[in-house]
């Protein structure tokens, strides 16, 4: 029988396998897809999403791969400044904050599981159909997904569910969920261009009341002329287009470039960056309503299966890497698997509950929302007419506090 079955290949599915192994656990990995390509666009990763990457050693890879991130920067749709912070270690956290390639991020992990864990136990080309389970193990169903053929059923000591925000298991036992759209729609882009501000700048702009973009850098010198490969995320509320959400769908930009058309700052020229990406891809904005069980048995579910939450507080990967440690410990703590998932499940439902509540409703762009009620979504002379600095500081630290990665309260 093997050991632990994590279901999905993705960035919670390679963590758990890297947090087993280091705890001496044999698990094997069934991933859908039937090769590892580098897909999508950018990822930030914060503070306490590189702490759980650092203790898996793959931290200085991570950062050799992407941008580490000096400041993070609000301004309203006229370009103006109204609140900057410095990130990561510049900030005083012991682990920095880190805008990289999704696709490179996903290939690190899966080069480290492969090398720790031996590539024959990363099982590529396998859906998961189904699982029944009794009182010794699992048996989980696959097809194989290049053929659609049926493939041999797998026999486990537990079965993880690491399949994503369509997760198929977690719709096994909560057959009515589904994906909940509040009416943002997202487009996502990378562009060639010239550093922004320090190059090694955050930024969120405007509100998604009247249109936002965010933008970072993701890979420094992509031609040896400097040129930075940067990542941008346009949102905007927009009832019409709730379409299924594929983080792959193609976009068209003349669905949303009109709204950013007068954009253009002298620090950034917001729609010719649109116009010269390298190509757009279309995303709504949706979550889940949490759920009153992630644990059945000895089956349970982890990272985005679990607690899909709006990609708005850079937090999803980092919450999906602390459920693999934490369910790794639990399941190292002792024999009895039932006892650990439901010890993992009371350790990470209710945290993980709370984050996707504050995405929903005071996300970190909440600074944005809170400036464009009070200026009237005019542009101002004298910001602190309307709000200090230090009111606009203890905005921040209390998304901090909620998401996990505040300096004065840590989260686990
Ligand atoms: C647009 C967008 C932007 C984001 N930006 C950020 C950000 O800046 N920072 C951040 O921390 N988070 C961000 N997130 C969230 C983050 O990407 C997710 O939280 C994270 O990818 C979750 O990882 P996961 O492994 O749980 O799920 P996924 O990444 O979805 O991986 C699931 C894996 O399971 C596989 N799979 C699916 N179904 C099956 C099946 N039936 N059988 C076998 N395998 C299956 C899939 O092929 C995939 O490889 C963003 C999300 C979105 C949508």
């Amino acid at each position: 029988m093997t050991d632990i079955a994590i279901i999905g290949g993705g960035i919670t599915g390679l963590s758990l396998a890297l947090n087993l192994h280091r705890r001496g656990i044999a698990c094997r990995v069934y991933e859908r897809a039937s090769e590892v390509k580098e897909l999508g666009v950018g990822i930030t990763l914060l503070p306490h999403a590189m702490r759980e990457f650092a203790a898996l050693g793959v931290s200085e890879q991570l950062l050799a791969a992407g941008i580490e991130n000096a400041e993070s920067c609000f301004f309203n749709r006229f370009g103006q400044l109204i609140y900057k912070e410095p990130r990561g270690k510049l900030a005083g956290y012991p682990h920095p904050e880190v805008g990289i390639h999704r696709g490179r991020l996903h290939l690190i992990l899966h080069g480290a599981a492969c090398a720790a864990l031996g590539p024959d136990r990363i099982r590529t080309d396998r859906t998961c159909v189904d699982l029944a389970q009794d009182a010794e193990g699992v048996t989980i169903a696959f097809t194989e997904t290049s053929t659609g053929r049926s493939a041999e059923p797998v026999r486990a000591r537990a079965a993880i569910a690491c399949d994503g925000i369509n997760s198929v298991v977690r719709k096994r036992f909560h057959p009515d969920d589904d994906v909940a759209f509040a009416g943002i729609n997202t487009w996502r882009g990378v562009t060639r261009m010239k550093p922004i501000l320090t190059g090694r700048s955050y930024m969120r702009i405007g509100s998604i009341l009247t249109g936002k973009i965010v933008v970072y850098p993701i890979v420094d010198d992509v031609d040896g002329a400097g040129t930075q490969l940067v990542n941008w995320m346009a949102e905007i509320k927009q009832d019409a287009l709730a379409k299924k959400n594929d983080w792959n769908r193609p976009g068209d930009p003349a669905d949303f470039l009109p709204i950013y058309e007068s954009w253009r700052f002298d620090w950034l020229d917001v729609p010719a960056m649109i116009r010269k990406a390298d190509f757009v891809l279309e995303y709504p904005m949706v979550d889940k309503d949490p759920i009153g069980q992630w644990s059945f048995g000895r089956v349970t579910l982890a990272g985005d299966a679990a607690h899909p939450m709006y990609p708005r507080g850079s937090n999803g990967a980092a919450q999906g890497a602390i459920d693999a440690r934490t369910l790794a410990d639990c399941l190292a703590a002792g024999p009895d698997v039932p006892a650990a998932l439901k010890a993992y499940e009371e350790a990470r439902r209710e945290a993980t509950a709370r984050i996707v509540r504050t995405n929903r409703e005071h996300p970190p762009d909440f600074i944005n929302i809170k400036v464009e009620e009070l200026t009237g979504d005019r542009p101002f002379d004298d910001l602190d007419a309307y709000i200090t600095q230090d009111e606009l500081r203890a905005l921040s630290e209390s998304y901090k506090r909620i998401a996990g990665f505040s300096l004065a309260s840590p989260g686990t």
